[in-house]
């Protein structure tokens, strides 16, 4: 019997399963696709319940990965094979080379003396960044990342004068015997070029949630400020639309649990950085779920935030001043409404990771890519693989996974 746990996905879930079983002194190997961890909580401005900054959650997570010696930490890794059963599996994972010093080393002069920029999926497309970067000031580990693909032939060529960058470095495997494997292979917001009826894509100042959480981040693009894409304006009167691809047959058919509340959280941003803007929230069911409900009516008591039941029609530009129109029905007065705005944001749902990517594991998925609860092959999910969850929910997803892979391990 292997007595390690393997723990795919360095998201909250997926760290908070590592750490919880490595601090009851099991070996446990955390392995994160991308070059940091902190998943999806590291895009956001603030998160439920207490409205932190990702910083503050995030940060003590590190801290306990970077004292705890049980828990071995790989990022830019990939599971690429699984052999064995519960109590014995063999793994394979790929190692990406990240070209950069082992240790925490102040590389920002290089990057911005580089030339070339790439798209910034970090950033969802709101700013390029340089080939050589590192996503958030607190990221973790602290290490710049080389994206080799992106580099022109003139920053290459400087990289390779360069002590600190090792263009030669090469991919390689290693295996893991373990016991047990934690799947916390996380979300990605819903791809809104799949929502050209409501603007996503073509209309500059229509934007998704995501987007919105990385414009009032003070690590973010604007420096936290919010400024609508067009022409850096501040948008004084912004629309959210609920369920954008969500309840969905055609695209996410389920409620994703916690965009009702990003919406009424980002419209907090909106009039705490712009006292005299307008917000109106175009709503099927505004959901509320567990002790959510106190934060929902403190939010709507401000009177220049409404929710107007409703469903969105169109969604149309104003070509000379870049603002939006919505047409939509009022549900309650029966009326059609159509009503200018500076900005428009999607309140696009979460899409399980696995319904677009494959791990080499034997996995029953439903058809929107969740994967089931546990039973006794070893493979445990966890998170947002299971279901669209909250931060506080997710670490608690994490940490029950972590008891149901010790007791595996230690053949309980
Ligand atoms: Fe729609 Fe709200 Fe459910 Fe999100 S949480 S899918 S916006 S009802």
């Amino acid at each position: 019997m292997a007595q390690s746990i393997l723990v795919i996905g360095g998201g909250f879930s997926g760290m908070t399963a590592a750490l919880e079983a490595a601090e009851l002194g099991e070996e446990v190997y955390l392995v994160e696709k991308s070059p940091y961890l902190g998943g999806r909580v590291m895009q956001l401005n603030k998160y439920f319940p207490k409205l932190c900054p990702p910083s503050c959650g995030l940060e003590i997570q590190y801290q306990r990965i970077k004292n705890n010696r049980n828990l071995q930490v790989f990022t830019m890794a990939d599971v690429v094979s699984v052999s064995g059963e519960a109590g014995n599996f063999e793994v394979t994972v790929k190692l990406r080379p990240r070209h950069t010093p082992a240790s925490s080393v102040d590389l920002s002069r290089l990057a911005e003396s580089l030339s070339q920029d790439a798209d910034n999926e970090f950033e969802f497309g709101l700013v390029k960044r340089r080939p050589l970067y590192m996503s958030a000031p607190f990221a973790y580990p602290p290490r710049y990342v080389l994206d080799k693909e992106n580099l022109s032939e003139e920053d290459r060529s400087k990289l390779s004068k360069s002590k600190q960058i090792d263009l030669d470095q090469e991919e390689k495997n290693i295996t893991l015997q373990v016991g047990s494997i934690i799947l916390a292979t996380g979300w990605r917001p819903y791809d809104t070029s799949n929502l050209t009826n409501l603007g996503a894509g073509r209309i500059a100042n229509c934007i998704s949630n995501m987007q919105m959480e990385r414009l009032a981040a003070p690590s973010g693009p604007t420096e936290g400020r919010i400024k609508r894409p067009s022409d850096d304006a501040a948008p004084k009167k912004v629309a959210f639309v609920q369920c954008a691809g969500s309840r969905d047959e055609n695209h996410l058919n389920y409620c994703s649990y916690i965009c009702c509340m990003a919406s009424l959280k980002q419209a907090r941003y909106l009039r705490e950085q712009y006292p005299d803007s307008e917000v109106d929230i175009y709503y099927i069911d505004l959901r509320t779920p567990g002790r959510y409900e106190n934060f929902a009516q403190q939010t709507l008591a401000d009177e220049n935030i409404q929710a107007i039941k409703g469903k969105v029609a169109e969604v149309e530009e104003d070509l000379a001043s870049g603002d939006v129109w919505i047409t939509a029905e009022d549900a309650i007065s029966g009326r059609k409404l159509k009503t200018r705005y500076e900005m428009v944001v999607l309140a696009t749902g979460m899409q399980p990771n696995l319904a677009q990517e494959t791990l080499p594991l034997n996995l029953s998925t439903d058809e929107e890519g969740f994967v089931s609860e546990s039973d006794t092959s070893g493979i445990i999910p966890a998170g947002c693989a299971v279901e669209p969850l909250d931060v506080m929910k997710s670490a608690q997803s994490g940490t029950a996974a972590a008891m149901k892979a010790i007791q595996t391990v230690r053949g309980r």
